[in-house]
């Protein structure tokens, strides 16, 4: 199967959940969720617990979506604006202090043999999950010196302001309450090379161990079966 076919790929399916669990209903979660996952391997005969592992994904209260408030803007803007001033003016005094990656976030260096199909069903997995690694974004989007200063040295072309804008340019009206400023309804907001190292590399537990199965050619899934519960 293409790249092109995933869109019906990923088998989805949306939990409501109580809050607070005991044990044994716990284990009445795992259960039901082993259940859903049969009944689809069952369902769609293309389907093996080979091809399309069972990703599920942990409980957690989605924040409601409302307008952003205004002063939560402007302290997202004024935070960027700090890290552009020490920028221009580390590159100005020619000390160049800063590098252009936060080594405190380095990428992965697992071996991969299909990146392109690994970042694809990541993609998904985060679309059905809807940021749960989001909601300690706040208003500055864990962005960093080193995130300006890779930004303004691939877009050398740009001005301070320029720079700003685009990131102002990049907010939405509407967000997810008391999570990232960039937390949309469609998922992040901001276009990739203006994320924080932190965000670009970051891959929760869930994913980690769906992308172990890169590590061989004879385990890379075709797909997924996510089941992602939201509390009630
Ligand atoms: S990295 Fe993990 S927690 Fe974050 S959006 Fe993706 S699946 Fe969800
Ligand atoms: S910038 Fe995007 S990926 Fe990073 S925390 Fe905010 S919403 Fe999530």
């Amino acid at each position: 199967m293409n790249l092109l076919d995933w869109e019906n790929n990923i088998s989805s399916h949306k939990k409501t959940t109580e809050q607070y669990k005991r044990g044994s209903e716990l284990q009445q979660e795992e259960i039901e969720n082993q259940l859903i996952y049969q009944k689809n391997l069952k369902k769609y005969p293309d389907l093996s617990s080979k091809t399309h592992p069972l990703i599920v994904l942990s409980p957690y209260h989605l924040p409601k979506v409302a307008t952003l408030p205004k002063k939560r803007k402007i302290a997202y803007l004024k935070h960027i604006q700090q890290l552009i001033k020490r920028v221009v003016e580390d590159n100005q005094s020619g000390k160049n202090t800063i590098s252009i990656h936060n080594k405190q976030y380095p990428p992965s260096n697992m071996t991969c043999f299909d990146k392109e199909r690994m970042i694809a069903l990541n993609e998904m997995v985060c679309g059905e999950c809807k940021g749960r690694c989001c909601l300690n974004g706040n208003d500055n989007a864990f962005l960093d010196v080193e995130t300006i200063k890779r930004y303004m040295k691939h877009n050398p072309e740009l001005s301070s302001e320029q720079v700003l804008q685009n990131y102002e340019s990049m907010i939405t009206e509407k967000t997810h309450l008391m999570s990232c400023i960039n937390h949309a309804e469609t998922g992040c907001n901001l276009a990739r090379d203006m994320r924080s190292d932190m965000c670009n590399n970051f891959y929760c537990s869930t994913l980690k161990e769906l992308n172990t199965t890169f590590y061989k050619l004879e385990t890379i899934p075709e797909g997924a079966v996510v089941i992602s519960r939201f509390l009630s």
